[in-house]
């Protein structure tokens, strides 16, 4: 059933969501108005003369949309999972515009402000209780970054006993066998620390990487032995504003340069799919290499997309909604 309902609303979705102001923040937003499916940005002169720009997705989530909210239009896709679909989510943003909030939840967390990442994992457990007696579910995950084109996986530490290399998404990565929630939480602690390991020389490099948090679920029928397999990915995107190449050289100007590369290829992967093109072109970035299976074919794909509400940010805004607009053909 829960495919079914997915089926009609197609295998590509996007979705908005604007951020709050942060406390010391004027209160000066671009946002004009939102409504279910569209937002309005209001936009200053040399934008043209109307004034103000709309964007129509799937969903916009206002600044005050819950994360229990943003996650409830999640669920089903996650619970396809369990019936051996293969699932993206991305998040998708300039820096500080709030990714990591969705997908992780802020740095200090409570079980309201739990992201996308922690309750899908409570989801896949709970259900695969609820389906004990008919099921027999195993759940493994896998932690990578992908840094200027390199992956790395943030899971290959001696703190991590249980390792297996039985992935078939990124099969150099150690796929770690799960059973509770609170073992995956242990797990990303690591994989952020692991993260924070190489950031020595870089401030913030956890914005000018894809970081993605991988689940396989394999699923046996008691009665019959057929066995399902499904995956997910949890991909909270590097920042994708655009670094002025005046201003930045070196590293920096790499960094930027990967980043756009890779953000340009999965922009074009997933209009290809949508468009129902005959060539997609997935070798385009590591990123979309790694997630070739899971992205088309059968695989369901969601776009969480993340504008700020500051004057500011109007540019990046905009053009953070253009690339929604693109990839959701809505
Ligand atoms: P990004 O990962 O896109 O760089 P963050 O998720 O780190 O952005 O968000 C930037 C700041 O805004 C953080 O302090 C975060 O806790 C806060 N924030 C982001 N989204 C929200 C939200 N929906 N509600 C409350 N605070 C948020
Ligand atoms: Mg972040």
């Amino acid at each position: 059933l829960y495919n079914q309902v997915q089926d009609l609303k197609g295998n590509i979705r996007v979705y908005c969501r604007v951020r709050p102001f942060l406390p010391g923040q004027s209160n000066l937003s671009t946002v004009g108005h939102i409504d279910d499916g569209s937002i309005t940005i209001l936009t200053p002169p040399k934008y043209g003369k109307e004034g103000h720009k709309s964007f129509t997705f799937n969903k916009v989530f206002g600044p005050f949309a819950t994360q229990e909210e943003v996650f409830s239009d999640t669920q089903p896709l996650i619970r396809s999972v369990l019936d051996g679909y293969n699932v993206c989510i991305f998040a998708y943003g300039q820096t500080g515009a709030g990714k990591t909030y969705t997908m992780s939840g802020p740095k200090v967390l409570t079980e309201q402000s739990f992201g996308v990442n922690y309750r899908a994992l409570n989801d896949l457990f709970h259900i695969s209780k609820e389906r004990k007696d008919t099921f027999c579910y195993e759940i493994s995950v896998q932690m990578i970054e992908i840094y200027n084109e390199q992956v790395r996986d943030l899971l290959a530490s001696d703190d991590i006993r249980n390792s297996s290399q039985t992935g078939f998404a990124v099969p150099d990565a150690n796929s770690v066998p799960v059973t509770s929630t609170t073992e995956v939480i242990e797990l990303m602690d690591i994989g952020q620390k692991n993260r924070a390991v190489s950031a020595t020389s870089m401030n913030d490099r956890s914005s000018r990487s894809h970081s993605c948090l991988t689940i396989h679920v394999q699923g046996r029928e008691l009665a019959s032995g057929v066995v399902v397999r499904g995956c997910m990915h949890l991909v909270d995107l590097a920042g994708s504003e655009r670094v002025n190449k005046s201003e930045v050289k070196g590293d920096r100007l790499k960094e930027a340069q990967h980043i756009n590369k890779s953000l340009a290829a999965l922009g074009d992967v997933i209009s290809a799919l949508a468009q129902k093109s005959s060539h997609i072109p997935y070798r385009n970035s590591k990123l979309t290499q790694l997630l070739q299976d899971s992205l088309g074919g059968q695989a369901k794909t969601l776009m969480f997309v993340h504008i700020s509400p500051e004057v500011d940010a109007v540019s990046e805004t905009l053009s953070t909604l253009k690339f929604a607009e693109r990839v959701a053909m809505v």
